[in-house]
This record gives C-alpha cells, structure tokens and sequence, in this order.
C-alpha cells in the first residue's frame, strides 16, 4: 500500500497567522468588563494582564499577521507536521470517503498547544517579562508554556487542579523537567487559594479556581503575566499554522476537504485547522464546506449551552464574553477528555456557529474511545481522549459516504497523542468507563448566574 504522508520542507512552514475577524461579516461583539460589564472596546484590557503585543493581536482586524522569525525557527523544531491520508482506516471502515488527518502530536509536549505556548514566550521576552502564571487541568496547557518559557529564558509558575496534581503526575515531571515550578490548587500562595482552602481543606480543585489564582499571582508578581492557552482570539491566530499547512498540502493530495473537523475544549485547535479554510467559505469560493466542532457530552456548551454573555473564569476575575456557555458556575464530570471541561467556548466559534456557518455536536466516552481504538489498530498512532472526539465524528461522516455511496473528503486534526492518558483506554477496555448523562436541571441551575446585560 502507498504510504500516504504528506510532509512540506522546513521552509514550506507559513509564514503569517490568518485572522479570521478580517473576513467575518458579523464578528463576535466585544468584551464587557468583568465588574462593570461595560464594553471594553479599546485595548488594553484592564487589567492588563496579557503581554501587550498579544492584546493588540486580540483586537486587530489585519487578515495576515506576520509570524516572528524567532518564532518560526522554534516552530520549526516539529514544523511543518505532518498530514496523513488514513488509508488504512477507510479500508477497515470499507467507505468510499477519503479522509485525511493532521497530525500534531509530534511536538515535544505532544500536542498542539506550543504552536500558541512558543509566540506567547516569545513576546514575553521582547517584552523583558520575568515569567508566567497559569493555571492547567491534566497538564497539558502547563507542560506546553513550561517547555516554552524555558527555551525563551523565562519562569512559568503553573496552579494544577489538585486531583490532577496527585492522580496524573507524568505531565507534571514533564513541567518540573522543563524548569516549571508546579504547584497544587488551590495552594496556600494566594488569597483565593486560601479562601476555599479554610472553607474545604479536603477540595480536588476545579480549573476555576486554578485560574483565579493564576491571575492573582500575575497580578501581585513584578514582572509576570498571565497566559491563557485556549478561547481567547491570539491562541485561536497562533493555532492557524495547522490550518494553512494543511492547505498547502491537501494541495499536493490533489485534494480539497467537504468537510473539516476539531475536537473542540476552548476551541483553539479545531479552529486551527477550520479557519484557514473557513475563509474560502466566508469568501464565496467554497460554500458547500462543512466545519464540524466535536465537544463532550459531559461539557455540552455548544449543543446545549445558551449563546450569552457570561464569565471566562468562576471567580469573574477575566472579562465577559458572548459565547455559547453551560455557566462559569458549571463543574463537569470527571471524563478523561480533561481538555474538553471548560464551560464556555471562543466567541468567533460562536458567532461562525450562531450564522449558520458551522455545526457543533457531542459524544459519550465510551463512543469516542471505540472509534480511537478502531483508528489506533488501523493507523497506528494513539491519540488523545480529546482528539477522539474528533475521530468519532469523521467515522460518522465516513459512515454516511458508506451509505450514500458518496466519496467525500474529510480532515480532521489529530490534537495530540495519547501516550499520557492510557489510563483511559484501559478503563475502556476493562467496560469500566461511565457515560455520563447530564441532567438539563444541572444546566439550569448554571444558568441563572449568567450577567444581566441590558439587551445582551
Ligand atoms: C487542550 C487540548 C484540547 C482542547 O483544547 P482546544 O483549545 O479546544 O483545542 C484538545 N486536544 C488536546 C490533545 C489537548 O491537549
């Protein structure tokens, strides 16, 4: 059989971010302030808590961004990644569909998050930072901004949700390795931490409040900032890489997608891949494209969310935005896609969502993992619990074709590998994996604590 593998030389990696808000007719609304809830429609945020650079990113209206050479060339330590044709796995699945998939599990944390991690260290540096605060969940946000910060000179002190901290400990030796000072939350550092710490000495945590602490200790540290790695239109930008690679090489293919498809937490690496082709679609030169958004059953901010102003963290400390959300309040259920727990969803997905640009749906574990497991005997790689998200839905795609008879071209992105997260597959395999059927009440209940926004 033909291995189809299609690697762009070093020098084929691009060399500009595409910014989707250039080419949205309606791009999402501004943010309000988290106090106030007036419109904040001049940078900077109060407070200031990004790098400077990356707050005009956040606002700018220019279609390409030019990707700083420094940037590139640490980029180019996994860069271009790689695009597959899943040959092998269409012909277990017998469908006619050619699918494809980007593979962005061969950086060094093993995912795709440093695409954002790198240039957010970058300006930190330009800037004569310090270092960063910030928060993470299993650890894969973390280990990205500490393998970053480190090659750029700089500190990155990491709140990790408690549970996580004691219960998934590779990723956090992969942070310390880095040079990252890690440390559990809520942690005794901060007010906030000590404020849930005296109400409930024995709490696991939540991403919330790792968050709140995040942002306190940027705030009340000389020469830190915080860092985000997901949501927020900048990360979205950074994460364009994948998109415009992949474009450059379903081109050498000979091949353009029907359908594009990310798992999708805060939203930043499927609207990596989307966006680059999203625009041929906001253009007028590819209007049958479908992008398809793939969240957790267990977080279902798009599928059964409400597009609403609400707040980016529990403690309200970042500002609001208009997104389709479950309630800052909401607390998940303990899937093993960690990635895909947050609450909210980025703004320019919901507003591409909101005008009938792009769909959104949601899978159960146990489906999700069925469907790695049959790509991982096929093609080889194991991917991430989040990325088999995205893998489910291309099998449903795949599926129809196989009904329909029709060859469409499918291209998912492949987040990252799942070398850290066996446990879940095991749980998989020994049938001791919960789906969890959420109960609208719950939704309900997180609700109500939506901001009143006149008009809103
Ligand atoms: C963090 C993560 C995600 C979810 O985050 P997005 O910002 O939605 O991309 C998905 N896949 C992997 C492998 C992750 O580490």
């Amino acid at each position: 059989m033909t291995q189809y593998k299609y690697v762009l030389e070093e020098n084929g990696m691009p060399t500009y971010w595409y910014n989707i808000l250039a080419d949205m007719k309606k791009p999402p609304p501004f943010y309000l302030h988290p106090a106030t809830l007036e419109v904040m429609d001049d940078p900077p945020m109060p407070p200031p808590v990004f790098p400077m650079e990356l707050i005009k990113q956040e606002f700018s209206k220019e279609r390409f961004i030019e990707i700083p050479d420094e940037v590139q060339d640490v980029l180019k330590m996994w860069r271009p990644a790689p695009l597959y044709r899943a040959a092998r796995w269409e012909k277990a699945l017998d469908t006619p569909a050619r699918i494809y998939y980007k593979w962005e599990g061969v950086s060094p944390p093993g995912s795709h998050k440093p695409n954002t991690a790198i240039a957010q260290a970058y300006y930190a540096k330009e800037e004569k930072l310090e270092g960063f605060a910030t928060e993470t969940g299993a650890g894969q946000w973390g280990s990205a901004l500490c393998f970053a910060a480190n090659l750029f000179g700089l500190k990155c002190k990491v709140f990790m949700v408690t549970i996580s901290y004691h219960q998934k400990p590779y990723r956090r030796v992969m942070m310390e390795t880095w040079g990252g000072s890690v440390v559990p939350s809520p942690s005794s550092e901060t007010n906030a931490g000590r404020a849930i710490l005296e109400k409930d000495p024995e709490t696991t945590g939540s991403l919330g409040i790792a968050i709140s602490e995040a942002l306190e200790y940027a705030m009340t540290h000389e020469g830190f900032k915080y860092s985000l790695g997901s949501v927020v239109n900048f990360v979205l930008l950074h994460q364009t890489v994948i998109g415009l690679e992949a474009k450059k090489q379903m081109e050498m293919a000979g091949d353009y997608p029907d359908i594009v498809i990310g798992c999708a937490g805060g939203g930043s690496n499927a609207a990596g891949l989307i966006f680059p082709f999203m625009q041929d679609k906001l253009n007028g030169s590819q209007p049958n494209l479908r992008a398809i958004f793939v969240e957790s059953t267990a977080c279902p901010s798009m599928t059964r969310g409400t597009y609403a102003y609400d707040w980016g963290d529990t403690a309200k400390t970042g500002p609001v935005a208009k997104m389709h959300t479950v309630g800052h309040g909401f607390i998940p259920a303990p899937v093993h896609a960690g990635g895909l727990r947050y609450h909210g969803m980025a703004p320019s997905i919901c507003a591409l969502l909101d005008q009938g640009q792009a769909e959104a749906r949601a899978y159960h574990q146990n489906i999700i993992l069925q469907a790695a497991e049959s790509f991982a005997r096929a093609e080889g790689f194991i991917v991430a619990p989040e990325t088999a998200h995205a893998i489910q839905a291309a099998y449903d795609e795949a599926m129809a074709c196989k009904e329909s008879g029709e060859s469409k071209v499918i291209l998912f992105n492949a987040s990252g590998h799942g070398l850290l997260d066996l446990a879940a597959y095991d749980a998989f395999h020994r049938q001791d994996l919960p789906d969890y059927e959420l109960e609208q009440e719950k939704i309900e209940q997180a609700l109500v604590e939506l901001p009143q926004i006149p008009n809103g």
